[in-house]
């Protein structure tokens, strides 16, 4: 069934994870292979595979996404020095979790562009 994504399964707190916010329409947790001193991941507890498939009913909740996130960074201490959002898109993007979700990286300066 489609809720049956790794980061659904996170979300639901089946899998066990970092929590660093939930609400009832998002979780975000600490990525388990961290790319930069910070790196935590939102996701919508409503799995959409890609940001690809994503629909105009979905608006509101990609717009809730990035500012969820924009709290989560502001929280973690992240937009004095800056930092970076990161979406995966597909095999050449690099994404490996078909749960959109996005990438919140800090606490070091970083790279452009990226690898
Ligand atoms: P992406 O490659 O954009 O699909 O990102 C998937 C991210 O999920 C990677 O950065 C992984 O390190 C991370 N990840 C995979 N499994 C877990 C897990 N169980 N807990 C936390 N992060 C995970």
């Amino acid at each position: 069934m489609p809720e049956d994504t790794l980061f659904s399964k996170i979300a639901r707190g089946e899998i066990p994870s970092t929590e660093v916010y939930s609400d009832e329409n998002f979780y975000a947790f600490r990525d388990i292979n961290p790319g930069a001193p910070t790196h935590v991941l939102v996701v919508p507890r409503r799995p959409i595979p890609m940001i690809t498939d994503a629909t105009e009913a979905d608006a509101l909740l990609l717009g809730r996404l990035l500012l969820v996130a924009n709290k989560i960074a502001e929280k973690e201490g992240l937009t004095k020095d800056g930092f970076r959002y990161v979406i995966n898109c597909g095999a050449w993007g690099g994404q490996t979790v078909f749960h959109l979700h996005v990438h919140i990286l800090g606490g070091r300066p970083m790279a452009w562009p990226p690898g």
